[in-house]
């Protein structure tokens, strides 16, 4: 561990590229000015009907939200693999954003709150940093998810693919209690998990015009 972990976080910027590709005069999401370690491991995923639909699973990783955009989103079904894209880090804030995010902009179109909770780094060495890094290196990260709508043990898959821009794994869901063979989650629960909303309820309660000075809290 660095002795000030503070002084790596903003030298490292981890959440440079974040910032850099919103416009926070324009969208609603938050700016990750101060980043808030959670008392407990937060995780959350989002369901985001961007220019094509998915579902982005965000692990608190050394106060940021490591993320991964999902296509056909989770399965409980541990013989089902599901792609999952490494993207930006993204600031802890963004655990509480369900909205939508203006046309034209970065990722624009509704986003929901699909699920969240709390997850436990389930790998050798107890650090997600340093599982994220094995991860990286040696192939899976393996955690446990304490959602209302996902359980139990899962493990992301790192894949080896030549010239990919960004880095590709597999969301598999681990053999255990909470796993459902043939399950179809994500058709199963098409609401918002804090609000109850569906899609086009979250897209209907848009302002008209998002494109204030300054940005909501
Ligand atoms: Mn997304």
């Amino acid at each position: 561990m660095p002795k000030n972990p503070d002084a790596t976080r903003s030298a490292d910027r981890p959440l440079a590229e974040y910032q850099r590709k919103r416009d926070f005069t324009r969208t609603a999401e938050p700016a990750g000015e101060s980043p808030k370690p959670s008392a407990k491991l937060a995780f959350v995923i989002q369901k985001h009907a961007a220019s094509s639909l998915h579902y982005d699973l965000r692990l608190e990783v050394d106060g940021v939200m490591k993320s991964w955009a999902v296509p056909k989103g989770p399965s409980l079904d541990p013989a089902v693999r599901r792609l999952a894209i490494a993207v930006e880090d993204h600031p802890i804030e963004y655990n509480k954003f369900e909205g939508t995010i203006p046309a034209g902009e970065y990722g624009g179109g509704t986003v929901m709150l699909w699920d969240r909770g709390t997850y436990r780094y389930a790998g050798e060495n107890p650090d997600p940093a340093e599982g994220l890094r094995r991860g990286h290196a040696k192939g899976d990260l393996k955690f446990e998810l304490r959602g209302k709508r996902l359980r139990g043990a899962w493990v992301l898959v790192r894949t080896r693919s030549r010239g990919e821009r960004q880095p590709q794994w597999l969301l598999i869901k681990h053999r255990d209690d909470e796993a459902v063979e043939g399950s179809d989650v994500t058709a199963e629960f098409t609401t918002s998990v804090t609000t109850g909303r569906t899609m086009d309820e979250i897209a209907a309660a848009a302002p008209k015009k998002q494109a204030r000075a300054g940005r909501r809290k």
